[in-house]
């Protein structure tokens, strides 16, 4: 049975025609009434090849649907009806949703130097649900689920996979490992989308971690405000905003992405006291234009969220199609340095392949330099020098806080040593060179001594 709601429709007429014709071929009776539920959304998820061509009202050739279904076999598909109401459907071959969202067959492509795992998070995990690669911070995965499957995810052996939410048994393993831990002193609560939780999952997670004198700051890394901004309801806003050290971290891509859905999102969650940040995946094909970047970190800031990272496409099998040259993310950042607001231009970063972790890359202002000089070039092309100081006493560091007139008023164990390129840096610490280990000319060193 068809009902007509167009009338009453036509008094609150909200909704994008796309919004209205997604709604009616994905359930004729709901009449917008469901739309903003959250939950009708979920239900409403579209997984298959089949709803998508109904939805967008197109047709693929038997032979396309073919390697279709093999990739969403491979890699499951979920779309949010809001989230596929974005696509525009005179185009959607082009648009920068439909290739977030929709499999593409050069996903079942896999290139020699693509891997399941580049980042290495399961070779850097001490306990179930953690990634522990950094001095002070862990990845805390809550969830295999996401509202709706980035086409460009680098977790893809992951996420999706029986669309896992683990127990609190499985939690509380992650929990203990944080708990016995004290450098932890950062957790970022990750996935799959940890908001897929139910809003009671959530805050027992946030009150554990709360309750761990240590832990001085969690961070949520979510895609919700993008793909299922209903979801970010008051009584979800509270709840974060109740946390006095929570950040939140969200994934736009594309100014597309900022409707007036996801800006009600954000503006909930700001207006409750969460701060709010973004990270972006540089897509070949959906926003690989300095002038799409632009308008991306423009339209962020003028709703009060912090451009963070721009990442360059990891090495997770099947994206190749998805991947840019590094040389495109460094003209991204040129175009923006300087040409707009500083707190606009996020951290152009690659995760190093192997686990290292991200590694900032940036186009190059320091031109030369000389015993007093430095030579600096602006984002016009100026050329001029700074001259430094000639007073300076460098301060001679022996790591002995207490007997320093720089008054730190730090003692032992909270006075680490460095490591890395920090300690060959070091006053107080002899060591010369960083050397990988296993090379042929240690190996020759060994065998003569
Ligand atoms: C990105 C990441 C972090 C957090 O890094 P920040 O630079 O502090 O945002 C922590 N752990 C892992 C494994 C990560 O990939
Ligand atoms: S929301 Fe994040 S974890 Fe989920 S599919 Fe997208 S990129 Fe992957």
């Amino acid at each position: 049975m068809i009902y007509n709601c167009n009338k009453k429709e036509a008094t609150v007429s909200i909704y994008t025609p796309n919004q209205k014709s997604i709604a009616e071929c994905i359930q004729p009776d709901s009449c917008m009434k469901d739309w903003k539920d959250w939950h009708w959304q979920l239900r409403r998820t579209i997984r298959d090849i089949r709803t998508f061509e109904a939805v967008l009202g197109i047709s693929f050739t038997p032979e396309e649907r073919k390697h279709l279904e093999m990739t969403a076999e491979k890699f499951p598909i979920a779309i949010t009806p809001y989230y596929a109401s974005l696509i525009d459907k005179e185009n959607w071959r082009d648009d920068p949703v439909f290739r977030q969202a929709f499999p593409s067959v050069n996903e079942l492509i896999t290139e020699t130097w693509e891997m399941s795992d580049p980042l290495s998070e399961d070779v850097d995990s001490p306990a179930e649900c953690i990634t522990h690669r950094y001095p002070d911070r862990v990845l805390f995965h809550v969830s295999n689920m996401c509202a709706m499957y980035c086409r460009h995810c680098t977790r893809k052996r992951k996420v999706g996979d029986k669309d896992f939410i683990p127990g609190r048994e499985t939690l509380e393993k992650g929990l203990a490992y944080i708990r016995k831990t004290p450098e932890v002193r950062d957790v970022l609560i990750s996935g799959g989308d940890p908001l897929m939780l139910t809003d009671s999952a959530i805050e027992w997670i946030l009150d554990e971690l709360s309750a761990i004198e240590h832990v001085e700051v969690i961070r949520i890394g979510t895609r919700i405000p993008v793909v299922l901004p209903y979801r970010v309801t008051d009584d979800l806003a509270k709840l974060l905003g109740s946390y006095p050290n929570l950040w939140l971290n969200t994934h736009f891509n594309h100014p597309r992405e900022i409707t007036d859905s996801s800006m009600a999102a954000l503006k909930k969650l700001s207006s409750a006291g969460v701060p709010l940040g973004n990270q972006s995946v540089l897509l070949a094909g959906v926003n690989d234009c300095p002038y799409i970047m632009k308008k991306l970190v423009q339209k962020l800031v003028s709703n009060r969220v912090r451009p963070y990272y721009l990442y360059q496409c990891d090495l997770s099998e099947g994206l190749s199609h998805f991947r840019t040259p590094v040389g495109k993310g460094i003209e991204i950042i040129e175009a923006l340095r300087g040409h707009t607001s500083g707190f606009a231009v996020p951290v152009y970063v690659i995760d190093a392949p192997g686990g290292g972790g991200k590694i900032p890359v940036s186009p190059n202002y320091v031109v030369s330099w000389s015993t007093n000089k430095v030579i600096l070039r602006n984002y016009e092309g100026v050329i001029c020098s700074y001259k430094e100081p000639d007073s300076y006493e460098p301060v001679f560091c022996d790591r002995k806080c207490d007997t320093c007139n720089l008054v730190l008023n730090v003692t032992g164990e909270e006075n680490p040593s460095a490591i890395g390129i920090e300690r060959l840096m070091a006053d107080y610490d002899d060591q010369i060179t960083l050397i990988p280990e296993d090379t042929e000319r240690l190996r020759r060193r060994n065998d003569d001594g």
